[in-house]
This record gives structure tokens, C-alpha cells and sequence, in this order.
């Protein structure tokens, strides 16, 4: 779809919505000589990566809290450090307690983390092993696609089968995971706390089948070129957003806040510019929009303008699935059941998951379906200001709760008229793992799915801007006519979540969309992949093929497990989860 774009327009593109992708894009138009406007109706960049003063004096990431996925080819390429992007890690990533009271610590160093799970159960240590291989073998078959315009599902397939994993491929996109983790491990706790990354802002359990793809999905995350491992931006999530947003400014792009778009002016199938809320046009000969498929085709383009069999199928566009966060601003620590003191330690540093069961997923899954809430829940936190002294107070301390598998709508009542005894309910069964809290909480901000909707603008408040199951994956994500970021409405761009690669604080889709749209001016019908192409072996690096091939026996596995539990050896197996 090459476009001439030669009529005087009052600038070259207008990227609707300040998201971290919104801002991606407009940071490689402008640097590509593009004459940007970017329009935010909040007050403030960021959409879901952002951080707030929710409580006077006092700063949480409102939304997503932990930075795992954000391409390092953008870190690089946009300079983000240069404006003043710090992301950094505690020496616990994750740290779990379960409702027997148990506890479970996963270490940066892998050794540290297979001796933990040793405790817990021996065969499980090893098999923890091979799965994190089967992940990385996973991740490094996909992630060539993911700074590329969007493979048809077909197309991965092949790369797959090509590899000889056709059963990789089966694993991680179309079981449950509780099917793809019972293949793997015996400990229910150790099963129950992974299942919880395949939970995340699904509409369904471990029983649902494709749910082993939002496990995956996760699984390219890296930090600093370590495979799998993930931390935390220095100031919240907000600060990978401003960092991109002086980048574009630096780069000549123009950010105006409070700024809703009301319509994007179509004349005769092309986008010629936007209506803003208050009835003022601005023109420009490309219009990208950040929000998620739905807003972007069905909200921001006038009925009568898309075709009926298009606007039936965005409106089948699954967006079901979403979740909550409470923000809460405390004058002690949680004093987890295994830890009595109000010292902080390793469990505060990173991801905290307390009372994962699978049972309690299942029962969730029930639960939402008929619209109302489980008995009880699974509770992520994270406490940043630990690790974070500008975020709150001296002596105070911002702690965010997560609840995954939440109904978008209640059946017959509302999210407004059950937030704060739902939240009441959610901070009981926090009481019940940290119980010196119940003294301590001096504040609360409770996000529901439809503060989601309403606030941060995320259709039925899918974080993912829709649903990560095969069905809405690659070439058919959000739906096979809207897949390579263009729309029927020529001159008009998808940028967001919904698009290829999917949701989580990326910047894939962004990057994508601004090359298609630079393409599209070139006259380049379907621009060069931007990442390298994706044949399996050359893009695997040559420890990886080792480690594949030692995985691949018996003997191998033993001298392989035998190696990563080694202290001695750390750096050595360091080396071998490296992915650049
Ligand atoms: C509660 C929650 C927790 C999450 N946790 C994590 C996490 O820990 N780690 C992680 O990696 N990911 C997480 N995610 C997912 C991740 O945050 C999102 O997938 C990602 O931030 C979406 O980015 P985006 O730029 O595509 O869209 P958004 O961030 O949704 O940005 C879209 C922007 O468009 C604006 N907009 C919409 N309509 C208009 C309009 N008409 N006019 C002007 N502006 C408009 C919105 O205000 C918004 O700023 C979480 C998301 C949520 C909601």
C-alpha cells in the first residue's frame, strides 16, 4: 500500500495515545525525519507503563510493575539509558510462599535456585533444568519474529518442524499448562507457582488449553542478555516511558497531553487526520493508533466508514480476561509467615507470589466465569521502595498487590459498587501471609478491570489489549485483516498490544508498525525483516547448541545438572543462558 503523500498536511504522522508503544513509534519516525504529534488523553505518558503519585508524597507503577520483556535492540537503538532509563535487579527474582507455609526463593544464579528447589523435591531440580531449557529452545525459535512483521502461524509452524521441535511448538501454544507443567515436574507447589505466568490476564485456568502460550510468552524476557530473568526500572515502570518520550522530543516529535482523540478523519478510505474531544482537526498523512483493536477500529473510526464483515470480526476480537492491582502505602514491611522480623530481605526485593495453588486457579477460573469471585485468591506483590528510595517516604513503603483471572463485569452488580469489599476480602488473605499488615496499611488505590476500561482506556481491561491464545497470535493477531499493522483505512496504523507480538511492556509493536509505515512510504510493500531472519540454527548461539545436544542423552542431562548446581561453576552456566 505505497502512499504519495504529497498534499500539505500539519505534520507527517500523529500517533494517538502516549503508551510505551505510542512513544516507540514516534521515536523511530522522528528519527527517521518525521514530523510527529503525539496526542495523550491522560494527563500523563505512559497508558499501563507509567508511574504515579497515587498518595501524595508517594510513587507506585500504577499498572504493569516489572520490566522483563522491553526489547534490548530498542534499549540500544533508542538510547534510552542516555535518557535516563535505569533498570536494574534484586538478588531474589521472585520469591514465593505457600498456603502450608512453605517457601520457595528464585535466585539470579541459577545454582542458588536448583539447590532451593532440591529441598522442595530432588527429580524436580533436574527437571527444573530441562524445562528452562525446553524455554530457552522455545524462546530462541520465536524471538526472531518479534522485530519483524507478523508470520503466519503457518510460517512458525515450519520454522519449528524445520528445527526438528514440532513438539515444542505443541507444548507451548496449545496445552493446558497444567498439561505442559504435569509433563515436566511432581511437586504441586513447584507446579502451582508456575502455573501462575500462565495466568496472567486470562480468561480461563490451568485446564484451559493454549494457556502454556502465556507461560511462553513470557519467556523471551531477558535482562541484561540473561535468558528468563527480569527486574525493575529505577522510579516505576513510568520511567521507561518518559525515558522514551525525551527521546522522541530530542528527536523533534511533539507530545501534548490531556488530549483525547475523538475520530480519525477518514476522506474517501484514507486517514486524513484527527477530530479532537473538543472539535479541533489537526491533518497529517499517517495516523497510528496506540489503543487496543477494538477502541482503534470500532470508537475511533465513524460507523459506516469499515466494512460490516470487518467491524463483525473486530467485534469478535476476544478481549475477555483481566485483573486488578490495590496499591497500598504501609509504615512496616510485610512480615511473611517464614520471616519474623520487619527487616527487609530477599523477599522484598523482587516478585512475591503468595498462596499460588492450582486449585485456587481452577476455582478462580470457575469464578470468573460466572462473573463473581473465588473463595479466595492468589496474591502477586512487589515492594519497589525497598529497592527504590524515590518512590516513598523515609520509614514508609509502597507495596502493590495483583489478582489475576478477574471478570471484566460482575453478574449483577458492578465493579464501582464491589471495589473496596472485593479489596477487603484480597488484603484478608494477605493478613493471612503477612499478618503484622492488618496494623500497618496507612493508605489505599484500588485499579479494577474497569478503572482498566474507564481510566487507562484498555478495552474490558485485557492488559494484553487481547488475548494471547494461538487464535490471536502472529499473522492472525488482533484478526488476519489487520495482522502487518495496517488497516483498510489507508494511512492508518495499529501500534499497540493488540498487534504482533502481543502485549507486555515490549515495544515490539511499536517498532514494527513505525517500519511497516516508513515501508509503506518508500513504496515498500512488505519492508525488510528488521531483525535477522529466522532460521532456527543460525540464530542460535553456540553454547546454546551445546547445552541443546549435552540436554539431548541421559548422561548429558546428569553432567549438565551436575554442572548448574555448582557455585564454582556459576559463570560458566551464566555463559550458557545467554542469549546475546
Ligand atoms: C494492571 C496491569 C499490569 C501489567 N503488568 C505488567 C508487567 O508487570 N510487566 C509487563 O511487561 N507488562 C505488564 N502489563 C502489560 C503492559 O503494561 C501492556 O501490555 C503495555 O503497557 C501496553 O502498552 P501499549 O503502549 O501497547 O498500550 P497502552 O499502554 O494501553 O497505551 C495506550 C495509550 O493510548 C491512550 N489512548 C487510548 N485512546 C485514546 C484516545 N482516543 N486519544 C488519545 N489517547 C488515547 C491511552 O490513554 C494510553 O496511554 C500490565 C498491564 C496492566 C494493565
Amino acid at each position: 500500500m505505497p502512499s504519495t503523500l504529497t498534499t500539505a498536511m500539519d505534520y507527517d504522522a500523529i500517533v494517538i495515545g502516549a503508551g510505551h508503544n505510542g512513544l516507540v513509534t514516534a521515536n523511530y519516525l522522528a528519527r527517521a525525519g518525521r514530523r510527529v504529534l503525539v496526542l495523550e488523553a491522560r494527563p500523563i505518558v505512559g497508558g499501563a507503563c507509567v508511574t504515579e503519585e497515587l498518595i501524595p508524597g508517594s510513587k507506585w507503577s500504577s499498572c504493569a510493575f516489572i520490566a522483563g520483556l522491553l526489547r534490548p535492540e530498542i534499549i540500544e537503538e533508542l538510547e534510552l539509558q542516555r535518557f535516563g532509563l535505569d533498570l536494574y535487579q534484586g538478588d531474589a527474582l521472585s520469591f514465593s510462599l505457600f498456603r502450608d507455609g512453605t517457601s520457595f526463593t528464585m535466585w539470579k544464579e541459577t545454582d542458588r535456585t536448583l539447590r532451593e528447589i532440591e529441598k522442595i523435591n530432588k527429580k524436580d531440580a533436574s527437571a527444573f533444568l530441562d524445562f528452562g531449557v525446553r524455554l530457552q529452545r522455545f524462546a530462541g525459535l520465536v524471538t526472531p519474529y518479534l522485530l519483524a512483521s507478523p508470520p503466519e502461524r503457518s510460517e512458525v509452524l515450519a520454522a519449528f518442524e524445520a528445527a526438528g521441535e514440532q513438539n515444542l511448538f505443541d507444548e507451548f501454544t496449545l496445552l493446558s499448562v497444567r498439561d505442559l507443567l504435569d509433563r515436566y515436574f511432581e511437586d504441586e507447589r513447584l507446579k502451582s507457582m508456575l502455573t501462575f505466568f500462565g495466568m496472567v490476564s486470562i480468561f480461563g485456568g490451568p485446564s484451559t488449553p493454549g494457556t502454556a502460550y502465556t507461560y511462553g510468552h513470557h519467556s523471551w524476557g531477558e535482562f541484561n542478555g540473561n535468558f528468563g530473568q527480569f527486574g525493575l526500572a529505577r522510579g516505576g515502570m513510568g520511567a521507561i516511558s518518559e525515558a522514551l518520550a525525551a527521546g522522541a522530543r530530542h528527536h523533534g516529535a511533539v507530545i501534548r497531553t490531556s488530549t483525547p482523540v475523538d475520530t480519525v478523519i477518514v476522506d474517501r478510505g484514507t486517514a486524513t487526520g484527527v477530530r479532537l474531544a473538543d472539535g479541533s482537526v489537526i491533518t497529517a498523512h499517517q495516523i497510528f493508533s496506540n489503543a487496543d483493536p477494538k477502541r482503534s477500529l470500532l470508537r475511533l473510526i465513524e460507523p459506516g466508514v469499515l466494512p460490516p464483515g470487518l467491524v463483525r470480526d473486530v467485534e469478535n476480537i476476544d478481549t475477555r480476561g483481566s485483573m486488578a492491582r490495590i496499591h497500598l502505602l504501609v509504615d512496616e514491611l510485610p512480615q511473611y509467615l517464614p520471616f519474623p522480623d520487619a527487616n527487609a530481605g530477599p523477599q522484598h526485593h523482587g516478585h512475591q507470589l503468595l498462596g499460588p495453588s492450582r486449585e485456587a486457579f481452577e476455582e478462580a477460573a470457575e469464578a470468573q466465569r460466572r462473573g463473581t469471585f473465588p473463595s479466595t485468591f492468589v496474591i502477586e506483590a512487589v515492594t519497589q521502595s525497598v529497592t527504590d528510595d524515590s518512590l516513598a517516604p523515609a520509614g514508609l513503603h509502597t507495596m502493590t498487590l495483583g489478582i489475576q483471572q478477574l471478570p471484566s463485569e460482575l453478574t449483577g452488580t458492578t465493579w464501582a459498587a464491589e471495589k473496596e469489599k472485593w479489596a477487603d476480602l484480597v488484603l484478608e488473605d494477605l493478613f493471612s501471609y503477612a499478618p503484622n499488615l492488618r496494623e500497618h496499611i496507612l493508605a489505599r488505590v484500588i485499579i479494577t478491570p474497569d478503572d482498566l476500561d474507564s481510566e487507562y482506556l484498555i478495552t474490558d481491561g485485557n492488559i494484553f489489549h487481547g488475548s494471547m491464545m494461538l487464535d490471536q497470535l502472529f499473522g492472525a493477531r488482533p484478526i488476519p485483516e489487520l495482522a502487518n499493522y495496517r488497516t483498510p483505512v489507508r494511512n492508518y496504523y495499529l501500534c499497540g498490544s493488540g498487534t504482533h507480538p502481543g502485549g507486555g511492556v515490549m515495544g515490539a509493536n511499536g517498532h514494527n508498525a513505525a517500519k511497516v509505515a516508513l515501508g509503506d512510504i518508500a513504496g515498500v510493500t512488505r519492508p525488510a525483516r528488521a531483525a535477522g531472519a529466522p532460521t532456527a540454527n543460525r540464530t542460535r548461539p553456540w553454547q546454546q547448541r551445546l547445552v541443546g545436544a549435552l540436554m539431548s542423552t541421559r548422561s548429558g542431562r546428569w553432567v549438565s545438572y551436575q554442572a548448574a548446581r555448582q557455585p564454582a561453576l556459576r559463570k560458566i552456566t551464566a555463559y550458557a543462558a545467554r542469549v546475546r
